[in-house]
């Protein structure tokens, strides 16, 4: 792969800028984010098919489905003890936000720092990492990248819920982890979704 000229050249000279950070990190997570779908994927080539989640059907991701409490039936409704539906955070959509919808319970009293004092994820599974120098004097002007930690995640699509237009960009959605997935004959999830938005494809579409 052939160096991008601005990080090749620009920055070596004038030192890097936010910009440079979050595209950095953007290119970075991103990599991660896919790479593993796309390997799994692959590994299943020779499968009848996986199963995933229609992201215009569930209610927790499509657009449109606000004010309501988040479904918890991917979390609930899998075999698996800990079911194979995790949260992925989409970080080519992500906006960075100083105060991310998915991360705080942005209803809850504010700190000293401007920020809500209360976490959305009930199971602590969501790290909010600063990119660059936070600026002290300036907390709310500041950019994060927000990992989702898949050995705590169970699904339960709070957070997803959360991230949506127009309080979020919706770059956190729910996924079926191919890398977890046993490929139930009939899902137990695809069973009782009330949206019917677990389907069957292809595994390799092609
Ligand atoms: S059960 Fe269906 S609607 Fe509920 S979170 Fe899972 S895919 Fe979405
Ligand atoms: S889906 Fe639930 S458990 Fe997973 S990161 Fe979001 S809020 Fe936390
Ligand atoms: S196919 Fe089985 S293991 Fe996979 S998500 Fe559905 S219930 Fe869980």
């Amino acid at each position: 792969m052939t160096a991008d000229p601005i990080e090749g050249d620009d920055t070596m000279k004038r030192g890097p800028t936010r910009r440079d950070v979050l595209g950095h990190a953007a290119r970075g997570a991103g990599l991660v984010a896919f790479g593993g779908a796309a390997f799994y994927l692959t590994s299943k080539a020779d499968a009848d098919g996986v199963w995933v989640i229609d992201p215009e059907k569930c209610i927790n991701i499509r657009l449109g489905a606000t004010g309501i409490e988040a479904c918890e039936e991917c979390a609930t409704n899998c075999v698996l003890p800990m079911s194979a539906v995790r949260a992925v955070n989409d970080f080519a959509k992500c906006g960075r936000c100083c105060i991310c919808p998915g991360y705080y319970e942005v209803t809850s009293d504010t700190g000293p720092d401007g920020l809500p004092t209360r976490k959305l994820c009930p199971r602590d599974a969501i790290e909010r990492v600063p990119i660059g120098e936070v600026d002290p004097e300036d907390p709310l002007n500041n950019f994060y990248d927000y990992f989702i930690d898949e050995s705590l995640c169970n699904g339960c699509g709070k957070c997803v819920l959360a991230c949506k237009e127009p309080a979020g960009l919706s770059s956190l959605r729910l996924e079926v982890r191919y890398d977890l997935c046993t490929d139930c004959n009939r899902c137990s999830i695809a069973m009782v979704c009330p949206e019917d938005a677990l389907v069957r494809i292809p595994a390799d579409p092609a």
